[in-house]
């Protein structure tokens, strides 16, 4: 039996630069929260990661 082994990737927030570990499954446009100062950050890219601060306008404002 094979397990096949996850390479997590190190990345410092954009705001506050705690880091945050992203998972060799994560999708690109997927938001995740920042656990220091929740922040939302959004993942752009995944060849090579790269991560930014998410939009703060959420599309479900205004009703
Ligand atoms: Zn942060």
């Amino acid at each position: 039996m094979t397990t096949a082994q996850a390479t997590a990737t190190t990345f410092e927030c954009v705001v506050c630069g705690a880091p945050i570990e992203l998972g060799d499954d994560t999708l690109q446009g997927e938001l995740i929260d920042c656990g220091d100062c929740g922040t939302e950050l959004e993942v752009v890219s995944t060849q090579p990661f790269l991560i930014q601060e998410a939009p703060q306008e959420a599309e479900d404002w205004g009703q």
